[in-house]
C-alpha cells in the first residue's frame, strides 16, 4: 500500500497535524497515515516532554474516527533517540511491498538536513512538504538516490504544540484548536499546568 508516515512530538496533537495528514493523504493518494510519536525526538533532546503514554493517547484520541489515520507505537517501544531514518528502515523491512511516504511540515525541512542519515531517508521515503507560517526552506541536495520531493499545500495554520502548552499553562482555552477529546484528555489528566505557585 502507500503508507504515509507522519512523524512528531504530539505535545499535544493538534489540528494543524491532522489537516496536513488529511491533506497529504488526499494530494497523495495515500492509503493509510501512520502518526509515528517520537519517543525521544533527538532534535528536543534536553527539552521536558510530556511522557508518551500520554502523546500517544492523545494521538489515538486524536485520530479516532478516521479510517485512513492510525497511530504507530514504533518509536515510542524503541529506546534511545528517535531517529526517522531506523524507523524507515525497520518499516521497510517489515513491509517491502509498500511505498513510504514521510511527511513534514516546512520548519522540518529546513532542519532535515541536520538529521541522521538524511540521504538514507530520502531514498526510502518520497519525502512529502507541507507549508508552514514562518517556514521558508530551501529544497536540499539530498543525493543522487533520493527520491523526488512532493509539495502539498494547505491554507496556513499557526497552531503549535508550544504555543498551545502556553495557553494551558496560562489557563487560557485551547477549544477548537485541538479534537474535543484531546482537550477533555488534557483536563481530566490536569497536562500542561504549571504548578501552582506556593503559598506563603
Ligand atoms: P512544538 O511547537 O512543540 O515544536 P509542533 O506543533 O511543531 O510542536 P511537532 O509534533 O513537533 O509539533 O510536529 C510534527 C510535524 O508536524 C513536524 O513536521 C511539523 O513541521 C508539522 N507541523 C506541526 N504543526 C504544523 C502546522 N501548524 N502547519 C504545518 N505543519 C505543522
Amino acid at each position: 500500500m502507500r503508507l504515509g508516515l507522519f512523524g512528531g512530538t504530539f505535545d499535544p496533537i493538534h489540528v494543524g497535524h491532522l489537516i496536513l495528514a488529511e491533506q497529504c493523504r488526499e494530494a497523495c493518494s495515500l492509503d493509510q497515515v501512520w502518526f509515528v510519536v517520537a519517543n525521544e525526538p533527538p532534535h528536543k533532546r534536553g527539552l521536558k516532554r510530556t511522557a508518551v503514554h500520554h502523546r500517544l493517547e492523545m494521538a489515538r484520541l486524536g485520530v479516532a474516527g478516521n479510517p485512513g489515520f492510525a497511530v504507530s507505537e514504533i518509536e515510542a517501544e524503541r529506546t534511545g533517540p528517535s531517529y526517522s531514518v531506523d524507523t524507515l528502515a525497520q518499516i521497510r523491512a517489515e513491509r517491502p511491498g509498500d511505498e513510504l511516504f514521510f511527511l513534514i511540515g516546512g520548519d522540518s525541512l529546513v532542519d532535515l538536513p541536520t538529521w541522521r542519515e538524511p540521504e538514507r531517508i530520502a531514498s526510502m521515503a518520497s519525502i512529502v512538504v507541507v507549508n508552514r507560517p514562518g517556514a521558508e526552506a530551501e529544497i536540499p541536495d539530498l543525493g543522487p538516490d533520493a527520491r523526488p520531493f512532493e509539495f502539498v499545500t494547505i491554507p496556513p495554520i499557526g497552531v503549535s504544540s508550544s504555543d498551545l502548552r502556553s495557553r494551558l499553562a496560562e489557563g487560557r482555552s485551547i477549544r477548537y484548536m485541538v479534537p474535543s477529546a484531546v482537550g477533555a484528555y488534557i483536563e481530566a489528566h490536569g497536562l500542561y499546568r504549571t504548578p501552582p505557585p506556593p503559598t506563603a
